[in-house]
């Protein structure tokens, strides 16, 4: 059922083959200076010895910076206007008149960064064409009849270079076949949907701990950088796969508002990390955005403790009742697993909003006395069992 076309940015990561890569560090070093130099300028003009002082824009920097590409040896002007274009976002972004020094060399060396305009990157043949330098990349049938904004060539942690270009896509809208869904996520599954689904936990990170842990005792810093980025991806594999199959499965996504930035600082933040929550929920987003969802998100509050069935809150509470995984709701007789409940619950939140606030809203005041009531001998159940 294909509704309408509509065209999408999507940023393409290719491989760069290792020959250019010290052409590439070279250049990510006159970026650094070029950086740095915008930082003095800028810092300087905020703060002058004498005379009024001026807050220096992109353009300003652009004027100061004219002629100075003749002193580098790999970037051009264009070059150079994107970083101080970059540089003053930045700058106005963190409401800060200094920002950080791009270091080139030692152990707190930045990763390298070489931005480009549209126009400096070209195809040829087999190659890619960049300020008088041939490129070969990996995948490159990905950039065929791709039309591409302003781009960059950057570093990993490892050393490698990718080429980052974001590129107008066509997608085309449709229409999902099942209605709404539930997502509760959490740590022993990662999320449960209200149909009762489960995406296992991945472990991405705990399966390879011991490895990572073996090669940091051993002094092998390259290969313990490889394999954290080996979890790292296969994570994101993962998470890809699972929001693209609930993207294209229903129309109205419910998920609850759990805080992973929150969770993360307390003893199950590693967990946490693993289970890459903030990603999922930013890939629905985006992908439920272009597909022409509706992504909602609701207050978590209670959906634990509530009975999917009847309302009534005598369900496990706290993360100390973590431990429970299934009960049975002593108001009507229900067993439930703890997850699945969860996501029905927040699929009811997203239909109707003040359905889980439970005792927190006034105008539902008489059913929720008699729901404390059976949940205060849901939780002299609890203890009894
Ligand atoms: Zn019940």
């Amino acid at each position: 059922m294909a509704a309408a076309v509509t065209p999408c940015i999507r940023t393409l990561r290719l491989k760069v083959k290792t020959e250019a890569y010290p052409w590439l560090n070279a250049a990510a070093t006159e970026v650094n200076q070029v950086w740095n130099w915008s930082n003095a300028t800028s810092a300087k003009a905020a703060r002058p010895f004498a005379g009024p002082a001026r807050w220096l824009t992109g353009f300003d920097l652009d004027k100061l910076a004219a002629g100075a590409s003749e002193y580098f040896e790999h970037v051009g002007s264009d070059t150079i206007q994107r970083v101080n274009a970059q540089f003053a976002t930045r700058r106005r972004q963190f409401r800060k008149s200094k920002l950080r020094w791009r270091v080139s060399w030692g152990a707190r060396r930045s990763l390298g960064w070489i931005p480009f305009k549209a126009a400096q990157l070209k195809r040829k043949g087999e190659s890619l064409r960049f300020a008088g330098k041939a490129f070969r990349v990996f995948e490159q049938e990905l950039l065929e009849g791709a039309r591409w904004k302003c781009g960059c060539f950057a570093q990993d942690a490892l050393g490698d270079w990718w080429l980052c270009l974001p590129v107008e896509r066509a997608l085309t809208r449709s229409v999902a076949e099942q209605e709404a869904v539930g997502l509760d996520l959490g740590l022993k599954d990662t999320v449960s949907t209200s149909d009762g689904e489960k995406l296992e936990a991945g472990h991405f990170y705990r399966d390879i701990e011991f490895k990572i842990a073996r090669a940091q005792r051993r002094g092998h810093k390259r290969q313990a950088k490889r394999l954290h980025r080996t979890a790292a991806r296969r994570r994101k594999d993962a998470l890809h796969k699972y929001s693209r199959k609930i993207v294209d499965r229903y129309q109205v996504i419910v998920v609850g508002d759990v805080s992973s930035t929150q969770l993360a600082r307390t003893r199950m933040a590693k967990s946490v990390l693993d289970a890459g929550w903030g990603m999922l929920k930013a890939q629905l987003h985006y992908k439920g955005q272009q597909a022409g969802r509706s992504v909602l998100i609701v207050s978590e509050r209670n959906t634990t403790r509530t009975c999917s069935s009847c309302g009534a809150h005598t369900g496990p509470t706290g993360l100390d009742r973590c431990a429970v995984r299934t009960w049975m709701c002593s108001g009507c007789g229900d067993t439930h697993d703890r997850d699945v409940n969860a996501a029905k619950n927040i699929l009811s939140a997203g239909r109707c909003p003040s359905s889980v606030s439970g005792n927190e809203s006034p105008s539902s005041a008489a059913p929720t006395s008699q729901a404390n009531r059976r949940c205060e001998s849901g939780k002299s159940a609890l203890k009894a069992a």
